[in-house]
């Protein structure tokens, strides 16, 4: 098998780190390495942060319609290329291709369009007063740092760099090391869209080595992060002491709370989406979910019965439900956590184990979608994001009993809620501490809402205006006449 070997776009130009430093690159579904991914050193931050600055003034002083017009030729690009990065992103992290074909990929050009279109509807506030007025001029803050995870890696990459670009920044952005292949094939994308030398800066490597040199440099103005809990408070020790601006999207644990009046069918589809879709590997994914106790059985029985039936196989085929997690590390890391679970007495209904495709993924990194009971509330199994195919289901008896429940972890990122009572959907929203609530159905997401997380499911807000405030300076200029 060739191995490719990825490059840093710096300045315009396709590079190879400074360093030769280079990390394997591995397709999960089969075990194999099949690219080489940059590691990059300091120096190659400087040398990108140069191209960034030089960048600057001239891209900043555009006008809205023709930074928005190079972006929109950026995300025509994508949408010309749709098959050959659907077929990336699926090698890079395991997903299974149509997952990828109906979410990942059009999402990227959807993303970058969205923000290309209200970038070019923003404005700020103005207040008059007798005999003046106050108006807000919002200033891009410069050059500024973009740090994204593996788990939707184009998809979230690009929900960063779009805001960023289109209100007037120049971007450093480091995608996972671990699925970096089409951040890559995206970089080839942007020359031939003509982005101006140093507007977009995409340097690879681990968060150890290139991600903290990010963190540290003093040209980087500020922070987007999506990531752990952990490395986001890893992120915010290091940059709040240098008052630079950061936003965090972290981990979650999240609840699915679902009341007997529910519309049943739809709630036990859709709850088997938000349980496995990606392996489980979302952010959003319900790894909690909290049943009525008067239909605690029924559904028990319902839902392992479903999710025995979900196929995990080869990500290429159209009928795998589920494709590979990302990275046999990670496997390992989701088959301790059922360890763990076993040990803290949680009955086990399905799954358990790897799950073993065969033929092209013998050597791949499966899991099987698995289901636990009777797991305490304090138990590591509910408090601890897994990030995998592991869902505990826990009955509550009122709906007081319920927020309880929903809110018993440190998380609070997204939840969902099931009934057919419109107040009691309502209620449920109002107490359950999380970023999102959805009532009666779950991801589904309009750009132009804030996105986010409360507690330590992250700090700040992204999406709609939200992300296009984070990536510019509100200067307030008071006229007297
Ligand atoms: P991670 O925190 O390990 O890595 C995320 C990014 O941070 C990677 O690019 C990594 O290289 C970089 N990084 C790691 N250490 C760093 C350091 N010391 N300095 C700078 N950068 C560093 O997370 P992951 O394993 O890639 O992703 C999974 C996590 O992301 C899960 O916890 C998941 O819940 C979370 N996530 C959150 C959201 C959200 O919107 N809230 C969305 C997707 C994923």
């Amino acid at each position: 098998m060739s191995v490719t070997q990825i490059k840093n776009y710096i300045g315009g130009e396709l590079h190879e780190p400074g360093s030769g430093d280079y990390l394997d690159n591995v397709n999960p579904a089969i075990g194999q390495v099949y690219s080489q991914v940059p590691n990059s050193h300091i120096d190659d931050i400087d040398a990108a942060v140069d191209a960034a600055e030089a960048a600057f003034s001239k891209w900043a002083r555009k006008s809205q319609a023709e930074r928005s017009t190079i972006l929109r030729r950026v995300a025509d690009l994508v949408d010309r290329d749709r098959d050959r990065l659907v077929t990336a992103e699926s090698d890079d992290n395991g997903k299974p291709l149509r997952l990828a074909r109906a979410v990942d990929i059009p999402r990227v050009a959807a993303n970058i369009r969205f923000y290309a279109g209200i970038a070019e509807g923003f404005s700020s506030e103005s207040y008059a007063m007798p005999r003046g007025i106050n108006y807000v001029l919002r200033q891009p803050l410069g050059v500024v740092g973009i740090i994204s995870p593996w788990n939707l890696p184009l998809y979230l990459l690009s929900w960063k760099i779009a805001p960023a670009l289109a209100m007037g920044n120049c971007v450093i952005a480091k995608p996972s090391e671990i699925t970096p292949m089409t951040a890559y094939l995206f970089s080839e994308l942007c020359i031939e869209a003509g982005m101006p030398p140093g507007v977009l800066n995409i340097v690879h490597g681990s968060g150890a080595t290139t991600g903290d040199a990010m963190l540290t440099h003093p040209g980087i103005k500020a922070i987007s992060f999506t990531g752990g809990t952990q490395t986001g408070e890893h992120i915010a020790r290091t940059v709040a002491p240098q008052f630079k601006k950061f936003s965090l999207e972290l981990g979650g644990k999240n609840p699915i709370v679902i009341f007997e009046d529910c519309e049943y069918e739809k709630m036990m589809e859709t709850t088997l989406q938000s349980s496995f879709a990606n392996q489980g590997q979302i952010c959003l994914c319900g790894s909690r979910v909290l049943v009525e106790r008067s239909m605690y059985e029924r559904f028990v029985d319902d839902f392992v019965e479903r999710s025995r039936k979900m196929r995990v196989g080869d990500p290429h085929e159209q009928s795998s439900d589920l494709g590979a997690v990302v990275s046999q590390p990670h496997q390992q890391k989701i088959l301790g956590c059922i360890e763990t679970a076993k040990q803290e007495g949680g009955q086990l209904h399905c799954g358990g184990g790897p799950a073993e495709p065969g033929g092209r993924c013998a050597d791949g990194f499966f899991v099987q979608p698995t289901v636990f009971t009777g797991l305490a509330t304090d138990s590591q199994t509910n408090q601890q994001e897994i990030f995998g195919p592991v869902v505990t289901i826990q009955p509550f008896d009122d709906e007081k009993h319920a927020a309880e429940l929903a809110n018993s972890t440190k998380y609070g990122l997204a939840a969902s809620v099931w009934t057919s009572d419109i107040g009691r959907g309502h209620r449920m929203a109002e107490w359950i501490d999380s970023g999102v609530v959805w009532v009666n159905c779950w991801m589904i997401r309009d750009l132009r809402t804030p996105f986010g997380g409360m507690k330590a499911s992250g700090l700040g807000r992204e999406g709609g205006m939200e992300s296009l405030r984070f990536f510019t300076e509100p200067k307030n200029v008071c006229v007297k006449y």
